[in-house]
Order: structure tokens, then C-alpha cells, then sequence
């Protein structure tokens, strides 16, 4: 038997993380991986999707570049009570990103806007009581009724950035 030989070269395969709108006028960039991606389930969420659940990569709104196209924002009443801005492309009205609580240092990316919307999973189901009952979740993803303990559940890696965007907030 020959003994079998490497060839070739370790290939770092980057993700690129692009997205964009329907009409193709807004294209954007995530300049990294985000620090957590959220499958929310709650009523807010469904009826603004028309769908059972949004998918949402959190990252720096610094690290979401616009590429092309513009957006408009849209102020939308939530149960909480607590402010919630989509911005969607103005030529085809595609929701891209969200702003929860007023933090506008802190992105929520919808994962379908992606180019390949199979790049993020999520790391977490939140308010699965109002998930719809014929969908299974998997049970190695945590999951939970209502909203979460970041401090808990997402890697240290994260919080670092976590912690370092709230001091940013604090600052401006
Ligand atoms: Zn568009
Ligand atoms: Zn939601």
C-alpha cells in the first residue's frame, strides 16, 4: 500500500455574509459572524413575517455595512411596549434590520435577507409559547418560553462583545 500522501493546502473557507432586498436595490455585508442568532417566536414576530417565526443574527451595527440602496425606518408597536424599528429597503419595502429597545448600537439582521440563508442557525428559540404547534424543535438548541439570560446561554466570546457594545451605548 502506498502511503498516502497531504496535498495541497489548508483552505480557510470565509463566509462572506452578504444580503440584500427583493428588488436588489439594498445590498449589505456583516463584516463578521454574529454573536448570537435568535428563531424568535413571539406574535410580534409572526405577524410581521407572516411567517411562525423570524430568524435574527445579532450583530454590531457597525459590523452591517450598506453596500447599495436605502433604507426606511418603521416604528412598530410590540406587546412590550418597548421601542422596535424596522428598516426596509424603500424601493421594494423588504424588512432587513431590526432595532430592539432603542439600542441603535446593536443589530438584528434577518437571516432570510442573506445570500445564503443557510449560513447561521440559531442558537436559541425564544418565546415558544406562542410557537406554532407543528413545529418541532430540536433539543440540542436551548429554548425557552419568553426572553432569556444572555449571561447564561451565549458563548464568552460574545458577551466580550456584548459587554464592550453596552459601554459604547453608555458613551454616545
Ligand atoms: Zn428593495
Ligand atoms: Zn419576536
Amino acid at each position: 500500500m502506498p502511503k498516502r500522501r497531504r496535498t495541497g493546502t489548508i483552505r480557510v473557507m470565509t463566509i462572506e455574509y452578504k444580503g440584500g432586498c427583493a428588488c436588489g436595490q439594498v445590498r449589505y455585508q456583516m463584516t463578521s459572524q454574529p454573536m448570537f442568532v435568535h428563531c424568535c417566536h413571539c406574535r410580534d414576530c409572526q405577524r410581521q413575517t407572516g411567517s411562525a417565526f423570524v430568524l435574527n443574527a445579532l450583530i454590531e451595527t457597525d459590523r452591517v455595512v450598506l453596500l447599495s440602496g436605502e433604507l426606511q425606518r418603521f416604528e412598530m408597536p410590540t406587546d412590550s411596549g418597548r421601542p422596535h424599528g424596522i428598516y426596509r429597503c424603500t424601493g421594494c419595502g423588504t424588512a432587513l434590520f431590526s432595532e430592539y429597545g432603542g439600542l441603535s448600537v446593536l443589530r438584528f439582521v434577518r437571516v432570510g435577507t442573506l445570500d445564503d440563508p443557510m449560513a447561521l442557525e440559531p442558537n436559541v428559540h425564544i418565546y415558544t409559547r406562542s410557537k406554532v404547534s407543528w413545529l418541532q424543535l430540536p433539543n440540542a438548541v436551548p429554548s425557552f418560553e419568553a426572553y432569556y439570560d444572555a449571561k447564561a446561554v451565549w458563548p464568552q466570546a460574545s458577551l466580550e462583545r456584548r459587554r464592550a457594545l453596552f459601554e459604547k451605548e453608555k458613551q454616545s
